[in-house]
Protein backbone atom coordinates (compact mmCIF):
# COMPACT_ATOMS: atom_id res chain seq x y z
CA UNK A 1 0.00 0.00 0.00
CA UNK A 2 1.07 3.54 -0.46
CA UNK A 3 0.02 6.26 1.23
CA UNK A 4 0.49 10.30 -0.36
CA UNK A 5 -0.06 12.96 1.78
CA UNK A 6 -1.85 15.25 0.25
CA UNK A 7 -2.23 17.39 3.56
CA UNK A 8 -0.93 17.29 6.80
CA UNK A 9 -2.24 20.15 8.73
CA UNK A 10 -4.99 20.54 11.59
CA UNK A 11 -7.44 22.72 12.05
CA UNK A 12 -6.92 25.32 9.61
CA UNK A 13 -4.56 25.94 6.88
CA UNK A 14 -0.74 27.38 7.57
CA UNK A 15 0.02 29.42 4.12
CA UNK A 16 3.78 31.51 4.43
CA UNK A 17 7.08 31.00 4.41
CA UNK A 18 7.72 29.50 7.64
CA UNK A 19 5.40 26.47 6.67
CA UNK A 20 6.35 25.08 3.20
CA UNK A 21 8.91 22.00 3.90
CA UNK A 22 6.01 20.31 6.31
CA UNK A 23 3.56 21.79 3.96
CA UNK A 24 0.05 23.89 4.66
CA UNK A 25 -2.99 22.01 3.45
CA UNK A 26 -5.24 20.12 6.16
CA UNK A 27 -6.11 16.69 6.21
CA UNK A 28 -5.76 14.43 3.37
CA UNK A 29 -3.81 11.11 2.59
CA UNK A 30 -4.37 9.37 -1.53
CA UNK A 31 -4.16 5.42 -0.83
CA UNK A 32 -3.11 2.98 -3.87
CA UNK A 33 -3.65 0.00 -3.31
CA UNK A 34 -0.61 -2.69 -3.33
CA UNK A 35 0.03 -3.47 -7.19
CA UNK A 36 -2.43 -0.53 -8.35
CA UNK A 37 -1.06 2.26 -10.43
CA UNK A 38 -3.02 5.20 -9.37
CA UNK A 39 -5.11 5.78 -5.47
CA UNK A 40 -8.67 4.30 -4.94
CA UNK A 41 -9.21 6.11 -1.53
CA UNK A 42 -8.37 8.90 0.35
CA UNK A 43 -8.63 9.65 3.98
CA UNK A 44 -10.47 12.90 4.93
CA UNK A 45 -11.07 15.60 2.22
CA UNK A 46 -9.22 18.88 3.89
CA UNK A 47 -7.84 21.48 1.32
CA UNK A 48 -4.79 18.88 0.65
CA UNK A 49 -7.52 17.26 -1.38
CA UNK A 50 -6.11 19.79 -4.01
CA UNK A 51 -2.80 17.94 -4.67
CA UNK A 52 -4.39 14.66 -5.74
CA UNK A 53 -5.89 16.63 -9.37
CA UNK A 54 -1.99 17.63 -9.92
CA UNK A 55 -1.15 13.53 -8.86
CA UNK A 56 -3.51 12.49 -11.08
CA UNK A 57 -2.53 14.80 -14.50
CA UNK A 58 -5.27 15.88 -15.53
CA UNK A 59 -7.39 12.32 -15.36
CA UNK A 60 -10.87 12.16 -13.31
CA UNK A 61 -10.77 10.66 -9.85
CA UNK A 62 -12.90 7.28 -9.63
CA UNK A 63 -12.73 5.95 -6.20
CA UNK A 64 -14.05 6.42 -2.57
CA UNK A 65 -13.11 9.44 -0.41
CA UNK A 66 -13.57 8.24 3.64
CA UNK A 67 -14.15 11.71 6.05
CA UNK A 68 -13.17 10.64 10.11
CA UNK A 69 -15.66 13.66 10.69
CA UNK A 70 -17.34 16.65 9.50
CA UNK A 71 -14.50 19.00 10.86
CA UNK A 72 -13.92 22.62 8.38
CA UNK A 73 -10.26 20.85 8.01
CA UNK A 74 -11.41 17.51 6.87
CA UNK A 75 -14.18 18.61 4.48
CA UNK A 76 -13.02 21.90 2.85
CA UNK A 77 -11.03 20.32 0.00
CA UNK A 78 -14.39 18.76 -1.50
CA UNK A 79 -15.95 21.44 -3.48
CA UNK A 80 -12.14 22.77 -4.69
CA UNK A 81 -11.45 19.02 -5.95
CA UNK A 82 -11.26 19.84 -9.48
CA UNK A 83 -10.21 15.93 -10.59
CA UNK A 84 -13.91 15.00 -8.63
CA UNK A 85 -15.90 17.97 -9.98
CA UNK A 86 -15.90 16.83 -13.51
CA UNK A 87 -18.74 14.68 -15.55
CA UNK A 88 -16.20 11.52 -16.10
CA UNK A 89 -15.56 11.56 -12.07
CA UNK A 90 -16.76 8.78 -10.33
CA UNK A 91 -16.39 9.29 -6.44
CA UNK A 92 -18.02 7.37 -3.34
CA UNK A 93 -17.93 10.04 -0.10
CA UNK A 94 -18.21 8.32 3.20
CA UNK A 95 -19.75 10.48 5.71
CA UNK A 96 -20.02 9.16 9.54
CA UNK A 97 -23.28 8.79 10.45
CA UNK A 98 -24.80 10.58 13.35
CA UNK A 99 -27.94 13.04 14.23
CA UNK A 100 -30.37 10.39 12.57
CA UNK A 101 -29.18 12.34 9.16
CA UNK A 102 -28.41 10.87 5.88
CA UNK A 103 -24.64 11.58 4.81
CA UNK A 104 -25.93 13.87 1.95
CA UNK A 105 -28.07 15.99 4.89
CA UNK A 106 -24.75 16.17 7.16
CA UNK A 107 -22.78 17.24 4.24
CA UNK A 108 -24.93 19.74 3.31
CA UNK A 109 -24.63 21.37 6.67
CA UNK A 110 -21.15 22.70 5.68
CA UNK A 111 -21.68 23.11 1.94
CA UNK A 112 -25.25 24.36 1.38
CA UNK A 113 -26.10 28.36 1.02
CA UNK A 114 -25.77 30.63 2.98
CA UNK A 115 -22.37 28.90 3.90
CA UNK A 116 -21.67 27.73 0.99
CA UNK A 117 -22.83 28.40 -2.70
CA UNK A 118 -23.30 24.57 -4.35
CA UNK A 119 -24.93 21.84 -1.85
CA UNK A 120 -23.72 18.45 -3.01
CA UNK A 121 -25.78 18.08 -6.01
CA UNK A 122 -23.49 20.76 -7.25
CA UNK A 123 -20.78 18.59 -7.65
CA UNK A 124 -20.35 17.29 -11.48
CA UNK A 125 -19.97 13.58 -11.98
CA UNK A 126 -21.31 10.60 -10.61
CA UNK A 127 -21.06 11.66 -6.42
CA UNK A 128 -23.00 9.19 -3.96
CA UNK A 129 -23.49 9.97 -0.84
CA UNK A 130 -23.25 7.05 1.48
CA UNK A 131 -22.99 6.61 5.91
CA UNK A 132 -19.97 4.87 7.18
CA UNK A 133 -20.44 3.66 11.05
CA UNK A 134 -18.72 1.78 13.67
CA UNK A 135 -17.89 -1.91 12.31
CA UNK A 136 -16.26 -3.18 8.96
CA UNK A 137 -17.20 -2.30 5.32
CA UNK A 138 -14.95 -3.15 1.96
CA UNK A 139 -14.24 -0.15 0.16
CA UNK A 140 -12.89 -0.96 -3.42
CA UNK A 141 -9.94 -3.41 -2.66
CA UNK A 142 -9.69 -2.30 0.68
CA UNK A 143 -11.33 -3.98 3.84
CA UNK A 144 -12.07 -0.94 6.27
CA UNK A 145 -13.06 -1.20 9.91
CA UNK A 146 -14.05 1.58 11.76
CA UNK A 147 -14.18 2.51 15.66
CA UNK A 148 -15.98 5.95 17.19
CA UNK A 149 -12.68 8.03 18.87
CA UNK A 150 -12.87 10.41 21.44
CA UNK A 151 -12.79 14.06 19.72
CA UNK A 152 -14.62 17.15 20.47
CA UNK A 153 -17.73 17.82 18.72
CA UNK A 154 -19.39 15.39 16.27
CA UNK A 155 -18.82 11.92 15.58
CA UNK A 156 -15.53 11.01 14.97
CA UNK A 157 -14.06 7.55 13.79
CA UNK A 158 -10.37 6.04 13.74
CA UNK A 159 -10.06 3.87 10.77
CA UNK A 160 -8.24 0.40 10.07
CA UNK A 161 -7.45 0.10 6.40
CA UNK A 162 -6.41 -3.28 4.77
CA UNK A 163 -5.70 -3.85 1.32
CA UNK A 164 -4.55 -7.56 2.01
CA UNK A 165 -0.36 -6.36 1.92
CA UNK A 166 -0.48 -4.25 4.75
CA UNK A 167 -2.41 -2.30 7.27
CA UNK A 168 -2.33 1.38 8.22
CA UNK A 169 -4.50 2.95 11.11
CA UNK A 170 -5.58 6.27 10.57
CA UNK A 171 -6.73 8.46 13.62
CA UNK A 172 -6.12 12.05 12.88
CA UNK A 173 -8.29 13.59 15.59
CA UNK A 174 -8.02 11.90 18.77
CA UNK A 175 -8.17 12.48 22.33
CA UNK A 176 -7.18 9.39 23.62
CA UNK A 177 -6.62 10.71 27.37
CA UNK A 178 -9.71 11.49 27.56
CA UNK A 179 -11.27 7.54 27.13
CA UNK A 180 -10.33 5.18 24.66
CA UNK A 181 -12.76 2.06 23.68
CA UNK A 182 -11.13 -1.89 24.01
CA UNK A 183 -12.37 -1.49 20.10
CA UNK A 184 -10.20 1.46 19.64
CA UNK A 185 -7.02 -0.27 20.70
CA UNK A 186 -7.92 -3.41 19.09
CA UNK A 187 -8.40 -1.50 16.28
CA UNK A 188 -5.03 -0.23 16.32
CA UNK A 189 -3.45 -3.83 17.64
CA UNK A 190 -0.38 -4.99 15.59
CA UNK A 191 -0.41 -1.97 12.49
CA UNK A 192 2.25 -1.82 10.17
CA UNK A 193 1.45 2.04 9.96
CA UNK A 194 -0.26 4.29 12.67
CA UNK A 195 -1.03 7.57 11.29
CA UNK A 196 -2.17 9.52 14.20
CA UNK A 197 -2.66 13.15 16.01
CA UNK A 198 0.49 14.28 16.68
CA UNK A 199 -1.15 18.46 17.12
CA UNK A 200 0.61 19.19 20.70
CA UNK A 201 3.39 19.10 22.98
CA UNK A 202 3.13 17.50 26.50
CA UNK A 203 3.94 21.18 27.17
CA UNK A 204 0.97 22.05 25.74
CA UNK A 205 -1.47 19.66 27.19
CA UNK A 206 -3.93 22.15 29.05
CA UNK A 207 -5.15 22.88 25.25
CA UNK A 208 -4.50 19.45 23.55
CA UNK A 209 -7.43 18.58 26.35
CA UNK A 210 -9.13 21.73 25.42
CA UNK A 211 -9.19 21.36 22.12
CA UNK A 212 -10.12 17.06 22.00
CA UNK A 213 -6.60 16.61 20.49
CA UNK A 214 -3.34 15.17 21.71
CA UNK A 215 0.15 15.44 22.14
CA UNK A 216 3.30 13.97 20.69
CA UNK A 217 3.88 11.46 24.10
CA UNK A 218 0.02 10.57 23.64
CA UNK A 219 0.81 9.47 20.25
CA UNK A 220 4.11 7.42 21.16
CA UNK A 221 2.50 5.82 24.04
CA UNK A 222 -0.36 4.20 21.84
CA UNK A 223 1.73 3.26 19.15
CA UNK A 224 4.14 1.12 22.09
CA UNK A 225 1.33 0.04 23.03
CA UNK A 226 -0.26 -1.11 19.69
CA UNK A 227 2.98 -2.59 18.83
CA UNK A 228 2.62 -0.84 15.64
CA UNK A 229 6.11 -1.06 12.87
CA UNK A 230 5.62 2.66 12.25
CA UNK A 231 4.41 5.66 13.92
CA UNK A 232 3.31 8.58 11.09
CA UNK A 233 2.69 11.58 13.54
CA UNK A 234 0.25 13.99 11.51
CA UNK A 235 -2.23 16.87 11.72
CA UNK A 236 0.40 19.66 13.10
CA UNK A 237 -0.83 22.68 14.33
CA UNK A 238 -1.48 25.36 12.13
CA UNK A 239 0.91 27.43 14.05
CA UNK A 240 3.77 24.99 14.12
CA UNK A 241 6.62 26.36 11.90
CA UNK A 242 8.73 23.80 10.10
CA UNK A 243 11.60 24.84 12.01
CA UNK A 244 9.22 24.16 15.34
CA UNK A 245 8.29 20.76 13.69
CA UNK A 246 12.44 20.15 12.89
CA UNK A 247 12.63 20.46 17.20
CA UNK A 248 9.78 17.94 17.57
CA UNK A 249 10.68 15.62 15.84
CA UNK A 250 14.34 16.05 17.09
CA UNK A 251 13.10 15.73 20.61
CA UNK A 252 10.88 12.87 20.43
CA UNK A 253 11.94 9.82 22.27
CA UNK A 254 10.71 6.51 20.97
CA UNK A 255 11.25 3.53 20.39
CA UNK A 256 9.12 2.79 17.60
CA UNK A 257 9.96 4.74 14.43
CA UNK A 258 9.01 7.46 14.04
CA UNK A 259 7.69 9.48 10.54
CA UNK A 260 6.51 12.94 10.26
CA UNK A 261 3.89 13.82 7.61
CA UNK A 262 5.27 15.78 4.78
CA UNK A 263 2.76 17.40 2.33
CA UNK A 264 3.96 15.68 -1.06
CA UNK A 265 5.72 12.70 -0.04
CA UNK A 266 4.49 9.09 -0.29
CA UNK A 267 5.06 6.50 2.08
CA UNK A 268 5.36 2.59 0.58
CA UNK A 269 4.19 0.64 3.33
CA UNK A 270 4.61 -3.14 3.81
CA UNK A 271 4.52 -5.51 6.99
CA UNK A 272 8.05 -3.92 7.82
CA UNK A 273 6.42 -0.48 8.14
CA UNK A 274 7.81 2.70 5.68
CA UNK A 275 10.04 1.17 3.61
CA UNK A 276 10.81 4.81 1.42
CA UNK A 277 9.72 8.16 0.98
CA UNK A 278 9.65 9.83 -2.61
CA UNK A 279 7.76 12.73 -3.84
CA UNK A 280 5.08 12.83 -5.63
CA UNK A 281 6.13 14.93 -8.33
CA UNK A 282 6.73 18.85 -9.81
CA UNK A 283 3.37 20.66 -9.51
CA UNK A 284 1.76 18.94 -7.18
CA UNK A 285 1.75 21.71 -4.17
ZN1 LIG B 1 -8.77 18.01 12.39
ZN1 LIG C 1 -11.56 17.49 14.36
Amino acid sequence: MQLTMLGVRGSTPAPGAAYVRYGGHTSAIAVTADGDQSPSLVLDAGTGLRNLSALLQGEPYRGSILLSHLHWDHCQGLPFFVAGDREDAKVDLYVPLQDDMSARDLLARLMSPPVFPISPEGLRGDWSFRGVSVGKTQIGRFAVRATQVTHKGGCTLGYRIDDGSSSVAYLPDHSPTQGITADTLDLMSGVDVLVHDAQFLEAERPMADDYGHCTVEDAIKLAVGAGASTLVLFHHGPARTDDALDEMIAEAQSPVPLVMAVEGTTLNITRAGVVSDRPIGKGAR
